[in-house]
């Protein structure tokens, strides 16, 4: 994702006012913890079809567990009020028994104060019955009605009006039923009737939730180029124009560059950016979204590519961990282009340090960049900032200067070929760079960089000091 200051700057944080699920036999409970106290059962696959104009959607979950229920969230919004605003209704919910007669199962809609990421989510609890809980993979199906969706992080409060989805971090369930976990080993597949030519996540590799995305509207597909790899990238885009050609340039010879460095491409033969409007960048797999005021600065359209490899190739463990999607994808952006010789690249870093500054001179914001001590308790779309992508790539910069470009790339590329279609932390990415780089104390170096309030003096990572233990 790109943080939006550079298109917002100054703009108050989003209010969240986004569409909710409910119905008519629903129990409100006046219900106030964070996490589900029971186990749950896992939703693996989840395919939805959402229809156009009259905003019908009916998606198929497929489970795997245990439990004999499954919880999702239908409704996520920074208030209840906000959540009550728009109404939804859940048309049906039933299961696919072994006969292969859809039944009804029972199911209740509860509010939910997540106080560790400071929203309310309406949660649709469903417990399966008999016939339905003994199948090895059992589906739930549940058909409803969505309204409007405003965007609710980058300002523009136009979703659906804007025609495209936004659900990050954790708001994917104001889009269809979901586990909005960042590890979460799961598969989308979204498609849309009666949206014009609509662009939509189809997949059958696991991303984070937020990774899935639809886009609407009259969009052409206008081709960019192939790799040495045989990815074909296209453009996607409301109109034609030749300019966006020579601004996107460099999307392909950087795909390439990872696809040949880091590793291969894990999301299909056939991506590329999708123009959208009133956004500032997101990594969508495999069609990632690029504002479309943002045609005239190729790093969004590579930054977003980018991600392929860190942020959904390796998910993460936790939102705690957001420095290793955004960190190590801000640091790849500027050398990849660099590599090129995109001048952009260096516009990009020279930006990049003057909105770590404003960052670091507010008061207001969380000044560190990991934050080990906990997992899926950080709130990382309350604490957003500049400061965990910019930290992030100073790390890798200050790693570099020591061990040489090439060195950090090897080290790069073995964790995302071990790590790849999983999740992982950034403690796992800081124990690899150690082994890569065994005389450097990279141990201290993220310390300094990362988990400090501050920026450190020093801008290059030190030598290891022999220790001595005692006998
Ligand atoms: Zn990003």
């Amino acid at each position: 994702m790109v943080r939006l200051a550079r298109i917002a700057r100054g703009a108050p944080f989003a209010i969240l006012a986004l569409f909710v699920l409910l119905s008519s036999s629903c129990q409100r409970r006046p219900v106030a913890v964070a996490r589900s106290p029971v186990s749950v059962r896992r939703v693996v696959d989840t395919r939805v079809t959402f229809g156009f104009p009259d905003r019908v959607a009916s998606a198929e979950l497929t489970l795997e567990g245990d439990s004999d229920v499954v919880e999702v969230d239908v409704g996520v919004a920074e208030s209840r009020a906000a959540l009550d605003e728009r109404s939804t209704t859940i048309e049906r919910v039933a299961g696919v028994p072994p006969t292969g007669a859809k039944v009804a199962l029972a199911f209740t809609i509860a509010d939910v104060e997540d106080r560790n990421a400071h929203v309310f989510r309406r949660r649709l609890s469903i417990e399966l019955d008999e016939a339905t809980a003994r199948e090895e993979r059992p589906r739930v199906d549940i058909d409803y009605r969505f309204v409007e969706q405003p965007s609710h992080h980058d300002g523009a409060h136009k979703g659906f009006a804007a025609g495209r989805t936004s659900t990050w971090p954790y708001f994917c369930g104001n889009v269809f039923p979901c586990q909005p976990s960042p590890d979460a080993d799961a598969t989308f597949h979204l498609r849309v009737t009666g949206g014009g030519s609509a662009i939509a996540t189809d997949l059958s590799t696991p991303i984070p939730p937020y990774a899935a995305a639809f886009a609407i509207g009259g969009f052409h597909r206008e081709w960019l180029g192939v790799t040495h790899a045989g990815t074909t990238i296209d453009l996607f885009r409301l109109g034609t124009g030749d300019e966006v050609f020579r601004d996107l340039a460099s999307v392909v010879p950087a795909f390439a560059w990872m696809e040949t460095h880091v590793g291969p491409w894990s999301f299909g033969a056939n991506v590329g950016p999708v123009l959208a409007p009133d956004t500032g960048g997101m990594e969508h797999v495999p069609f990632w979204h690029v504002g479309d005021d943002r045609v005239g600065d190729s790093t969004v359209a590579v930054h977003e590519a980018i991600h392929g490899w860190f942020g959904n190739g390796v998910r993460l463990r936790c939102f705690e961990d957001f420095v290793l999607s955004e960190g190590t994808t801000e640091y790849l952006t500027v050398r990849v282009l660099r590599e090129l010789g995109d001048p952009a690249g260096d516009g990009e870093w020279a930006a990049d340090l003057d909105e770590l500054d404003a960052a670091m001179a507010r008061d207001d914001l969380e000044k560190r960049a990991w934050r080990p001590e906990t997992c899926g308790v950080f709130d990382v779309g309350r604490h957003y900032s500049v400061i965990p992508y910019v930290k992030g790539a100073l790390f890798y910069t200050a790693l570099e200067r020591r061990i040489g470009f090439p060195r950090l790339v090897v080290a790069l590329r073995e964790f995302y070929v071990a790590h790849s279609l999983h999740a992982a932390s950034m403690r796992e990415m800081i124990d690899a760079l150690a082994e890569a780089a065994p005389e450097i104390d990279v141990e201290s170096c993220a310390t300094a960089w990362l988990r400090a309030d501050t920026l450190p003096s020093e801008r290059a990572c030190a030598d290891k000091v022999a220790t001595h233990s005692s006998p």
